[in-house]
């Protein structure tokens, strides 16, 4: 879809924020821990070459992790120098790409390495991290063995075998108990491997915030670089992080109508009395979902309501009284004293403040703002 910049309707991203969160995490993790900012999903939503971009320009990290070639390669296009790893499997169209644009890539099982072998394909000078499922139950290697086999079976083929890793299902629940197993499962494995690859991570960012002695050679920071608590409201951050993106529309009609009118498709909400409807351009096109039909947005430092059906273009809200066109709306951020975050339009839906960012489309404009 094409972004719609001659519409009111914007998130707009405080690069500055995201540095912010990256200090604030880093001044809690030994200073020689690498910090390696996740961008897959074009940043969470927030947008993946701005945001990388911003983040090695003012050298708050060590490299980006991304889920696949296609977004590293595009962080490589617009000129970015930092490590790369993939964190799923790749393609075998990705070898070569991975190799000639410095891409480091996981192995998460033999069987891939044994399509390469039956491609034929070189993977000389290619860089690797060993993925291994300590209990998340996705990808990855399950016991030593297989993992000594890969890390050998690599490095006869002229690959380097730079890292390992793994990756915690519960990090960010208050029950210690499936943590506790993973983190055995991972440690034991590596205890048996002869030769330990140099870069060993398992932080996620809840690992890094709630299990903080866990952290190894590297965290990978997702959720809580854009200022987003990973539990949602369940557990409290340790320390300040700001949200970094804001969704913002203006009124672009308001009327009056008398008691007893209907509003959008399937007439879902009558007036009770005379009421102020405005409209705002966004909707589920935007990934504004239908499910926020009885959630809010502020106006005027106020809560207004959602009512009627959320269309694909537009969504109609409750005013107090008649406000020019024009009059800012705030889906997500602040206005006033009053704030809507991604964790309660999370909760709104049933879902998690991550996908209420990854789900914004392209149709939205990316607007960015820097202190400097
Ligand atoms: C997405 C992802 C992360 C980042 O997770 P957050 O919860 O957003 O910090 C880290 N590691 C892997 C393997 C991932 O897939």
């Amino acid at each position: 879809m094409k972004a719609s910049p001659h519409r009111p309707t914007r998130a707009v991203v405080d690069l500055t924020a995201i540095a912010f969160n990256i200090k604030q995490i880093a001044a809690h993790l030994p200073q020689e821990t690498k910090k390696w900012a996740v961008v897959k999903a074009d940043a969470y939503g927030h947008g993946a070459v701005a945001v990388s971009s911003y983040l090695e320009t003012e050298e708050v990290v060590d490299g980006f992790c991304v889920s696949n070639i296609d977004e590293a390669l595009e962080l490589r296009a617009a000129g970015l120098k930092k490590k790369i790893l993939v964190l799923g499997v790749s393609d075998l169209t990705a070898l070569d790409l991975a190799r000639t644009h410095q891409v480091c890539l996981t192995v998460a099982s033999l069987d891939w390495l044994d399509l390469l072998e039956e491609a034929g394909l070189d993977v000389t000078g290619l860089v690797c991290h060993i993925k291994v499922d300590s209990g998340m139950g996705r990808i990855g290697f399950r016991d030593s063995k297989s993992v000594q086999r890969a890390i050998e079976r690599l490095e006869a083929a002229g690959a380097q075998v730079e890292g390992i890793f793994t990756h915690f299902a519960t990090a960010d629940e208050p029950d210690q108990e499936k943590f506790e197993e993973q983190l055995a499962n991972f440690q034991a494995l590596l205890a048996a491997l002869p030769q330990k690859p140099a870069l060993i991570h398992a932080s996620n960012s809840a690992t890094s915030l709630w299990h903080a002695e866990t952290v190894m050679q590297a965290v990978r920071l997702g959720d809580i670089i854009y200022g987003l608590n990973p539990s949602g409201d369940v557990l409290d951050l340790p320390y300040e992080i700001k949200p970094a993106l804001s969704l913002e529309s203006q009124l672009v009609h308001v009327k009056k109508l008398p008691e007893n009118s209907s509003v959008g498709y399937g007439a879902s909400y009558v007036t009770s009395q005379e009421e102020y409807i405005g409209t705002l351009p966004i909707g589920y096109a935007d990934g504004w979902t239908r499910d926020m039909q009885g959630f809010s947005v502020l106006v005027d430092g106020q809560f207004c309501p959602i009512v009627g059906r959320v269309s694909m273009d537009q969504t109609t809200i409750r005013l107090p009284k008649a406000y020019p066109l024009g009059t800012p709306v705030i889906l997500i951020g602040s206005s006033g004293q009053a704030e809507i975050t991604a964790s309660q339009v999370a909760q709104q839906r049933a879902t998690i403040n991550y996908e209420v960012v990854c789900l914004l489309s392209d149709r939205v404009p990316r607007v960015y703002r820097s202190d400097d």
